[in-house]
């Protein structure tokens, strides 16, 4: 299956992502798991990247169409994939049908998930992510790790992403407003969306989501 996923950010992409990539057998690809790797590889991307990602901003579509279209041309996506933060724009959306059409290749689903904004801004003021592996979140007071800053899955450091203070919270918010929210009609065009209550326990939700797409798929 060929999947996008959007979401205001903390909707629960990244951690429904991992899981439904899992499930699907398809690799989960995740532009802000890729810029956050350039970080901290330190490389020149990384250093571009940093600068827009604390602001709240998006990335200039040059660099990130660019990483996208490298990142699904290698061997593991060519039977599917689940696109986690690709495309988040228009002009990215459009890129990506012209990469698919190129290959002779569609999605087929986009995945809304919905969640209201005041959760969003408690959901995210109290995550936190494992250093050595990002799909590794808990959070202070939904779901602690068993002792503080320590990953119960595989002892790393737990921090906090340096976009996720309350103030980038708003604006990347915004930046979900004003250039993210319009691909669903983008994608509505296409009879691709498929909406998904974020909220509850997040095993119900991926259930919610299999379900819709066994749906989608008869
Ligand atoms: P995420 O981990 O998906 O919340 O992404 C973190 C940050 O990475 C975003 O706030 C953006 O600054 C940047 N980013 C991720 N995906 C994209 C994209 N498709 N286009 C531009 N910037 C992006």
């Amino acid at each position: 299956m060929r999947i996008v996923l959007v979401g205001p950010p903390g909707a629960g992409k990244g951690t429904q992502a991992t899981r439904l990539a899992e499930k699907l057998r398809i690799p989960h690809i995740s532009m802000g798991d890729l810029f956050r790797a350039n970080i901290s590889q330190q490389t020149e991307l990384g250093q571009l990247a940093k600068s827009y990602m604390d602001a709240g901003n998006l990335v200039p579509d040059e660099v990130t169409i660019a990483m996208a279209k490298d990142r699904l041309e290698q061997p593991d996506a060519k039977g599917g994939f689940l696109l986690d933060g690709f495309p988040r724009n228009v002009s990215q959306a459009q890129a990506l049908d012209d990469l698919l059409q190129t290959e002779g290749i569609k999605l087929d689903a986009v995945l809304d998930l919905e969640v209201p904004e005041e959760e969003v801004i408690k959901r995210i003021a109290g995550r936190r992510i494992c250093r050595k592996d990002s799909s590794h979140v808990f959070h202070v007071s939904y779901s602690p790790p068993k002792t503080e800053g320590v990953c119960d899955i595989c002892g790393g450091e737990l921090y906090q992403r340096d976009d996720d203070s309350e103030e980038t919270v708003r604006k990347r918010l915004e930046v979900y407003h004003t250039q993210t929210e319009p691909i669903i009609d983008y994608y509505q065009a296409q009879g691709l969306v498929v909406t998904i209550s974020s909220q509850g326990p997040v095993d119900e939700i991926t259930q919610r989501v299999l379900e819709a797409l066994k749906r989608d798929d008869a």
